[in-house]
């Protein structure tokens, strides 16, 4: 009992763990100012269809701390979503996220593309929320039908009631919705009849391993039929290889994103790209493109 204890003492004074917990308080706070002094950058990744074109972006936060480099989005969401922090990020990148819709809609290798911002649980349970989405959307003159937003399933475990009339009210506007990591979380096959959902994102986990095993290959098998059955769009992201991309194909699935077709990019690196994927000679257009 004597040792458990000393190394319960031990645990509790282990030099690591409070360099996390002052970690996480100076990052909360450094987070604050991160907004004011424009030290955040939204990131573009490319989505394309079945066919190889370019067809959306996913916008993917990233924070340049001075002298510290990129903190991934991985480290600091989780922090900002322990407080109001989130919603104050989250207002960011919707709006920086509808400013370059504008922007692209000059464009017309880039003014079919949707763009899909990620949005917190914390930040969608804001009484405030649809107001300030709607509220951007006025102020940028951002075309709504252009704009996806990334729900999480931890959304699903909150007021039910609370989401449906949400998602509604900003459906109504023309924006649409997909359930992000699909497949790790707790959607009940009502909650997914009941949402007015537009995409299921298969989770990047299912699709690593989907040429190779057997029971992520049946799960996504079976995602991409619960999709059918309820008139969802499918993506798939964290597509990597030809060979993902190739079985996912076969199982007819909708669209993809991953490293295959391009990292998360700065803007004007993500709008060069596109223009690849558009150029009559690039290879994906050509050869992909089908012939009727
Ligand atoms: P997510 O929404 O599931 O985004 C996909 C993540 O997978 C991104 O990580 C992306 O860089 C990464 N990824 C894309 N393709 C591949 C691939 O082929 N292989 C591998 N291994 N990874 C790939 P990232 O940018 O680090 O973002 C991590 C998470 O942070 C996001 O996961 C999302 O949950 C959150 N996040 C990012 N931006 C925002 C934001 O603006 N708001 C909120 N609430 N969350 C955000
Ligand atoms: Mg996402
Ligand atoms: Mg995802
Ligand atoms: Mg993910």
């Amino acid at each position: 009992a004597a040792k458990a204890s000393g190394r319960n003492t031990l645990r509790f004074f282990d030099p690591t763990m409070q360099k996390t917990a002052a970690d996480y308080a100076s990052l909360a706070s450094c987070l604050h100012q991160a907004v004011e002094e424009q030290q955040l950058e939204l990131h573009y990744q490319i989505q394309v269809d079945a066919t190889g074109r370019a067809v959306g972006a996913e916008a993917l936060l990233r924070w340049h701390r001075p002298n510290k480099g990129l903190v991934s989005p991985a480290i600091f969401i989780p922090v900002a979503e322990q407080s109001n922090l989130i919603v104050e990020l989250g207002n960011w990148a919707l709006e920086t996220a509808c400013q370059r819709l504008v922007a692209w809609s000059e464009d017309p290798v880039l003014s079919d593309l949707t763009l899909a911002v990620n949005i917190s649980a914390r930040q969608f349970r804001e009484p405030e929320f649809t107001t300030q989405v709607l509220g951007i959307l006025a102020s940028t003159q951002a075309p709504p039908h252009r704009l996806k937003l990334e729900l999480t399933e931890s959304l699903l475990i909150g007021d039910t009631q609370d989401t449906i009339h949400k998602m509604h009210v900003l459906k109504d506007h023309g924006i649409a919705f997909s359930l992000d990591d699909f497949g790790t979380g707790y959607s009940s096959l009502s909650y997914l009849r009941q949402l007015p959902l537009n995409q299921l994102k298969i989770d990047r986990s299912f699709v690593n391993q989907a040429g190779q095993n057997s029971a992520d290959a049946a799960i996504i098998e079976t995602i991409l039929a619960l999709a059918r059955t309820f008139g969802l769009e499918t993506i798939a992201e964290g597509v990597e290889n030809e060979e993902q991309r190739a079985f996912l194909a076969e199982l007819g699935c909708d669209a993809y994103q991953g490293y295959l077709f391009g990292r998360p990019l700065p803007e004007a690196a993500f709008v060069q790209l596109v223009h690849q994927y558009a150029a009559p000679t690039g290879c994906h257009a050509t050869v992909l493109e089908p012939i009727n």
